[in-house]
């Protein structure tokens, strides 16, 4: 079965009298190509385990299962449980499992399904919760400082697969750059037309693989104050860093975020867009210090 196929998902949607869900971001791919181009580039190894978010009908799935030693999906609609039983039928190294991703206990998930084995997450995630995936894929993964995921390959809309992929001269670098390169290397694959999907969607996609750090290349004294300093310096995009920090952090004075920040390299009137995420280490750790006086 050719699960990519316009006709054939039409007609298994229509046996299981089902219809496409918004509310959770249903757009199935509808291209062979891009399927195993995802699937080939979300690992290495093919001895790899893998966790695939919101298979939807399967047609990744199959991929994935095709190349790797095992893989565990999670979907959110019960209804397409039935379906996935038929269409990953003839697959001994898959487990479906019908739940809400943003409800899981990722570690206590990941050590049930996959042991101390490495992970790679593959998925083409539901638009409507793109970024909350993936932040809580790089913040509730860590043991030790170290994620229990070797990599994400996702795909996501051009748009924020583009501010994802920022660096600290373009205009898209915003508090999740920032954040996400804390935890690892962004790169984009390739972008995917509407017309791959049914339904289409209004927006192009892209494909994006985040590696991440085996072992942390940034120490800080807090993580806690990094996040808050980044998403601080974000918070008033209009603002300079000096103000917009200065609203959020009110254990120490404007004057002294100001010299704080020439303390590190920068004009106190520098926003936020240009700093990388060392200098917002080295920015979180002189805060830390002040409010730990
Ligand atoms: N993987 C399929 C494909 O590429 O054709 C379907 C991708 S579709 C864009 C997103 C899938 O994620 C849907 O099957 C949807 O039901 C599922 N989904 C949405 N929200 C979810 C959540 N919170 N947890 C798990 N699955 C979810």
């Amino acid at each position: 079965m050719n699960l990519c196929d316009i006709k054939t998902i039409k007609q298994t949607m229509a046996m299981f009298s089902l219809n496409f869900r918004k509310e959770f971001g249903q757009n199935f791919l509808t291209d062979n190509m891009t399927v195993e181009d995802i699937a080939d580039n979300c690992c290495d190894n093919p001895s790899s385990t893998i966790l695939e978010i919101g298979p939807g009908i399967g047609a990744l799935t199959c991929q994935l299962c095709e190349r790797y030693d095992k893989v565990v999906a999670v979907e959110i609609d019960r209804t397409l449980i039935p379906i996935l039983a038929e269409t990953l039928e003839e697959y001994d190294n898959i487990k479906v499992l019908n739940e809400d991703f943003m409800k899981l206990d990722l570690k206590s998930f990941i050590k049930e399904n996959y042991g101390d084995t490495p992970v790679s997450v593959c998925a083409n995630l539901p638009y409507y919760i793109t970024t909350p995936i993936i932040m809580k894929l790089l913040e509730e993964s860590r043991v030790d400082g170290k994620s229990m995921f070797t990599s994400l390959t996702v795909m996501v809309q051009k748009e924020v697969a583009d501010r994802l992929c920022a660096t600290e001269k373009d205009s898209e670098y915003g508090a999740i750059t920032a954040s996400l390169n804390y935890y690892g290397k962004v790169k984009k694959l390739f972008t995917v037309a509407p017309g791959n999907f049914l339904p289409a969607p209004s927006v192009t996609s892209a494909v994006i693989r985040i590696e991440l750090y085996e072992s942390n290349p940034y120490t800080v004294k807090s993580e806690k104050m990094l996040f808050d300093t980044i998403s601080g310096a974000f918070a008033q995009r209009r603002k300079t860093m000096l103000n917009s920090l200065a609203s959020s952090m009110s254990f120490v004075s404007k004057e002294r975020i100001g010299q704080i920040i020439n303390e590190i390299g920068f004009d106190s009137n520098i926003r936020g867009e240009k700093l990388s995420i060392s200098d917002f280490c080295a920015l979180a750790d002189k805060l830390y210090e002040e409010k730990t006086k």
